[in-house]
């Protein structure tokens, strides 16, 4: 069905045509504004070689748009009781594959692999639910996928820590993982009224552009982000009394692996940059 409309009318009668009620338990804040929609669109830049990722396409809003420019879409989505309404908004649109599942209880590479030609261009695109954001963010950065990019509508605080420089309040373990992952960008804030129902608090377009990542890599990432969460696990501590604490080695041991990375064992988790956590996680070793 190309071309439905998923303005605020069209939206109410196609909930009421199927007998949908939006679920808040699952996130469910559909998207009405065509320009909000647009927005995300431009900046997924499909075409005929892009393989794009959907989690959530709830009402199919960004689905269809996808599958009218993307060689082929795989989309995700927990909610049963939309099979239904997703059956008729995407019939005869042949490119999407509609998986019916919990996207983190499936094995997504699985899903996505055998759709994926040399030369592609994989990219992720949701509307993600609030209540489970992060995990589904990182079960898909942290993926074996080729993901070329990422393009992700969120909470507006969580698009401000996952942009968050060094120094600020807002940076953490989401600002080192996303930014270790690629060049992260706010494209646009997003207002309650763009959805259907409203949800409490604004939203926020992340682009996360995985070709440009930072040059520096760990030897091993596991080691990385168990350095980073024991980095972040107290911020008023010194980073020597944190890595100590989180990882269960001696203060003495911590401050040493902390000198030969250069770096000062008084120093706060909240100043260091990807660089420093990851010649921190090559002095750990794997
Ligand atoms: N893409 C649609 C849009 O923009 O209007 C819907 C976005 S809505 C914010 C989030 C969607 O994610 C809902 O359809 C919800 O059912 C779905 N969802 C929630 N948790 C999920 C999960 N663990 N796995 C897959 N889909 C999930």
């Amino acid at each position: 069905m190309a071309g439905v409309d998923f303005g605020p009318r069209a939206t109410k009668e196609l909930l009421r045509q199927y007998g949908v009620i939006a679920k808040k338990q699952l996130g469910q804040n559909f998207l009405i504004d065509a320009r909000v929609l647009d927005g995300i669109v431009a900046a997924v830049n499909a075409d005929d070689h892009t393989v794009a990722l959907e989690v959530g396409p709830g009402l199919g809003a960004l689905t269809t748009q996808l599958a009218e420019r993307a060689r082929q879409v795989v989309a995700i989505e927990k909610d049963e009781t939309l099979r239904p309404l997703l059956g008729g908004v995407l019939a005869g649109q042949g490119n999407v594959e509609l998986v019916f599942a919990d996207c983190l209880k499936v094995d997504i590479e699985t899903l996505v692999s055998p759709f994926l030609q040399e030369d592609d261009d994989l990219v992720f695109a949701a509307n993600l639910p609030y209540y489970v954001t992060t995990p589904i963010l990182f079960a898909v950065l942290e993926s074996k996928l080729p993901l070329r990019r990422a393009v992700v509508m969120v909470q507006r605080e969580v698009a401000d820590r996952m942009v968050a420089a060094p120094g600020g309040k807002d940076y953490g373990v989401l600002s080192v993982g996303v930014q270790y992952r690629g060049a992260v960008q706010r494209l646009f804030v997003v207002p309650p009224s763009a959805f259907l129902p409203q949800p409490g608090v604004e939203s926020a377009v992340v682009l996360i552009d995985c070709e440009h990542r930072p040059p520096l890599r760990a030897p091993d990432e596991e080691t990385f982000f168990r350095v980073v969460r024991a980095a972040f696990s107290t911020r008023r501590k010194t980073l020597e009394n944190a890595l100590a604490g989180g990882l269960g080695i001696a203060k003495l041991e911590a401050a040493d692996l902390i000198r030969r990375a250069g770096l000062n064992p008084s120093a706060r988790a909240e100043a260091l940059s990807i660089e420093d956590f990851v010649r921190l996680a090559e002095q750990m070793g794997p």
